[in-house]
């Protein structure tokens, strides 16, 4: 177990826990308020550096659920990228996933149809997640923003901000045991580094209690076949990860 785990059953008083998710609940409430326009609340910003925080709640029950993270989202005007997208690609997969795919934002094919990676790069993902004995259906997909930026650029500083979130509040529904970060963005957005993919790679940083590999995003592999050896070696040690829990 994580050292940023607290373990339920060194709680030493349960009350605290139950305090901690109103307290949690009833700081997300002030915020949508604040949001809608409420008047007087101070104008503090949530930092996305402190929502994970969330993750790390004690208790087998997340105050969150997909489905309720989904509706705060509604049609979300938070940042400049919804005047162009189709579809919010909020993310798919099962709810209760030990192991979470995520990647940097949606691209043409995702924006038409609502789903995360299933243009040619997702069906290469299909290929890596099958080649370790897993479903789709089993893991939970998703990316770091939810729009498609124009002309598939990077996500900006303010977009990542505003939807990071999310993101993160998904995860603290899920729960995953693991997370894959596919390619450079989604590894540095996650982790708070500058570091290269490629020194990033191949081996496990803790996030929040979770344990997490970066890899190559499958997009990468397109055009660089030879890397795939790379995605083969993390994708192995992920797998071996997974059978241990
Ligand atoms: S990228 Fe995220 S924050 Fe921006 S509009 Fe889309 S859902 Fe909202």
């Amino acid at each position: 177990m994580s050292q940023d785990t607290y373990p339920r059953e060194l709680e030493p008083n349960p009350s605290i826990g139950e305090l901690q998710r109103i307290v949690t609940g009833l700081r997300h409430y002030l915020e949508d308020e604040r949001r809608r326009g409420l008047k007087g609340w101070p104008r503090t910003k949530t930092s996305p550096a402190a929502l994970p925080s969330l993750l790390a709640q004690p208790g087998p029950q997340s105050p969150f659920t997909l489905d309720a993270v989904r509706t705060e989202l509604g049609d979300c005007r938070r940042c400049k990228l919804h005047r162009h997208r189709q579809q919010i690609v909020f993310g798919t997969g099962n709810p209760q996933a030990k192991l979470v795919f995520v990647g940097e934002g949606p691209g043409r094919d995702e924006d038409l149809q609502g789903e995360p990676f299933v243009g040619l790069a997702g069906q290469l993902l299909t290929k890596i997640i099958q080649a370790i004995h897993l479903r789709r259906e089993e893991v939970y997909i998703t990316n770091i923003i939810k729009c498609r930026p124009p002309e598939n650029r990077n996500p900006q500083p303010d977009e990542i901000a505003a939807c990071e979130p999310f993101l993160i509040k998904q995860l603290a529904a899920i729960r995953p045991k693991l997370i894959c970060a596919l390619g450079t963005f989604a590894a540095q957005t996650l982790l708070k580094t500058e570091e290269k993919i490629s020194s990033l790679r191949g081996h496990f940083h803790p996030y929040q209690g979770i344990l997490l590999m970066p890899t190559y995003h499958p997009a990468f592999l397109l055009r660089n076949p030879g890397s795939k050896k790379d995605v083969w070696e993390d994708m192995k040690k992920i797998r071996r990860e997974y059978d241990r829990l």
